[in-house]
């Protein structure tokens, strides 16, 4: 299995995951020309995607969804509730998106991964994290949340690459520019994971079997990758995990992390 975050900030979050002959896109919060741009600088072409799955209806994991959707004829996997809130805008005649729901909370399958979807907190309409499996091997996207209840955490057992939210500095945050409507949005059990909250998922609950653990949706107002990387990094040590860390940067792709099975766990 194959990862790399395309992007993941509060300004645009899109991820590639490929596993066996299967690949998917994980929000489009790009434009469409941006997302082949970062598809083609780790080796893939838009046009070998099968599918796009969305999590929530939110400019920052939609906005090039229309644009890609219609470029590209794969079907768009997107929750029940939230399918109808998608603006396709114009659609040349015969062009329409091929749109597949599914319940927040069920399993299904697009080619050879297997894709499991749960609620997460967020003021979204029907917001999801996403797990995928193929061949025992296990990664997860979950991003913008305001808090990681029982339920996410169960879904995040067993999981080699997980691509988790560090949006903000809580001390960043209160001080900082926002508006304090937007601050207690922010910080509200249906905002965003600050870094602190992220640091004791990693010393409580991050699954011995990580290989790697991506941070992301940072916030550009309220956050520093340097600190996230910092605070992680301590959280890790207190556990002694053997798992790569790696903090997604807004304005470029990550590398391609590589899962191999019976790797980076030590039990
Ligand atoms: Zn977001
Ligand atoms: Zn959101």
């Amino acid at each position: 299995m194959r990862v790399s975050v395309l992007a993941s900030s509060s300004s645009g979050n899109s991820t590639f995951v490929h596993a066996g002959g299967t690949r998917l896109l994980v929000d489009a919060g790009l434009s469409g020309k941006e997302t082949k741009a970062r598809l083609a600088a780790i080796g893939e072409e838009a046009s070998q995607l099968d599918a796009i799955v969305i999590t929530h209806e939110h400019s920052d994991h939609v906005a090039g969804l229309p644009a890609l959707a219609k470029n590209l004829r794969i079907p768009v996997y997107l929750s029940r509730l939230t399918a109808p809130l998608i603006d396709w805008g114009e659609m040349k005649r015969g062009v329409q998106p091929r749109v597949e729901t599914f319940q927040a909370g069920s399993a299904f399958r697009v080619g050879e991964i297997e894709i499991e979807t749960f609620t997460i907190p967020h003021d979204a309409v029907d917001p999801v994290g996403l797990t995928f499996r193929h061949e025992g091997l296990k990664a997860a996207v979950v991003t913008d949340l305001g808090y990681i209840p029982e339920n996410v955490k169960f879904h995040l057992r067993g999981t080699h690459l997980l691509l988790l939210e560090s949006n903000h500095d809580l001390d960043m945050l209160k001080v900082g520019p926002y508006p304090w409507a937007l601050k207690q949005r922010v910080m509200s059990r249906k905002g965003h994971l600050s870094n602190d909250v992220t640091a004791q998922f990693i010393e409580h609950d991050l699954d011995a079997c990580a290989q790697t653990l991506i941070l992301g949706h940072l916030s550009e107002n309220n956050n520093y990758p340097a600190l996230v990387d910092l605070i992680a990094r301590q959280a890790i040590g207190q556990r002694g995990l053997p798992v790569r860390l790696a903090v997604a940067e807004p304005g470029r792709q990550s590398e391609v992390f590589t899962l191999e099975r019976g790797a980076g766990s030590a039990g």
